[in-house]
């Protein structure tokens, strides 16, 4: 990847956000970190001290429009034109259908899809005037499959995966490619939150790798997305990273 070259990736202070930070960096990628929250920002930037100015810190709520079409404009003035995108940005909760308030679903769909909208959007608008660039949404298996206690969660993500199709399809002729990945469960703090023993060894009863993925896994499918020399054909796909999840029926007791 050449050296000016550059990405933002939203969520990118934990969890998956985090870990492809790290490996876009190794990749020679200038990163882009955004998240909401300024306690895991520092600990991401402690963290990322030697990589330098290669990488900028960005603090903003993705379901803010203002603030996000102000981010995106201060990094191409000030960074670098963008030529990646991670929408990484997300939450998550188990909760019954009937139990799930409005409140709740429209918090979920605010940051999962419309958040991933609106960074999409910008970064979109961007890069055609760059000449073409490469975004990449973290869906989920939750917006593939009935998974129990994911109403919001689940119908968000669907979203994104729809989404990814739509702007992929209007943005083809721009250069632009729009493609996701729908991770199964992976171990970050979120997944930590989220999950009982009893759901957590529920889940492991149904991946047939019977493990949960590592953040650092996702990675190389990331990359290879974001990459026109290793994916230039490829764009409105989803593309399962779930230890077979996907591909599971009835597996091995
Ligand atoms: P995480 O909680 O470790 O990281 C998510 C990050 O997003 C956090 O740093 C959080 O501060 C940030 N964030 C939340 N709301 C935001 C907002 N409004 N604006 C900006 N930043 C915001 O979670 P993770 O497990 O790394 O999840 C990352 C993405 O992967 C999410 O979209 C999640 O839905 C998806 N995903 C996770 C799993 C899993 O098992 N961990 C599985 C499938 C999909």
């Amino acid at each position: 990847m050449s050296e000016q070259a550059s990405v933002l990736v939203t969520g990118g202070a934990s969890g998956i956000g985090l870990a492809l930070v790290e490996a876009l960096l190794g990749e020679g990628w200038r990163v882009i970190v955004a998240d909401v929250a300024p306690a895991a920002m520092e600990a991401a930037r402690a963290h990322l001290s030697a990589h330098g100015d290669r990488v900028r810190y960005d603090t903003f709520d993705v379901t803010d429009e203002a603030a996000v079409v102000t981010a995106v404009a201060a990094i191409e003035r000030e960074f670098g034109p963008l030529r990646g995108v991670v929408n990484s940005a997300g939450i998550a909760r188990d909760i019954p259908a009937l139990e799930t308030s409005a409140e709740l679903f429209r918090k979920i769909l605010d940051i999962n899809l419309i958040g991933t909208f609106l960074v999409a959007r910008e970064a979109a608008k961007a890069m055609v005037a760059n000449g073409g660039g490469s975004i990449v949404n973290i869906a989920s298996i939750s917006g593939q499959r009935g998974n129990l206690g994911r109403v919001a969660y689940g119908s968000s993500k669907a979203g994104v995966i729809q989404l990814t199709r739509v702007m992929a399809v209007e943005l083809a002729t721009a250069g632009v490619r729009v493609n996701a990945i729908a991770p199964g469960p992976v171990e970050t703090p979120l997944l930590k939150e989220l999950l009982t023993p009893e759901t957590r060894a529920a889940w492991m009863q149904v991946v047939p790798m019977r493990r949960p993925g590592a953040p650092e896994e996702m990675a190389g499918t990331v990359s290879f997305l974001l990459d026109p020399k290793k994916s230039g054909f490829i764009t409105g796909q989803t593309i399962g990273v779930d230890g077979g999840f996907g591909a599971g029926g009835l597996i091995n007791p």
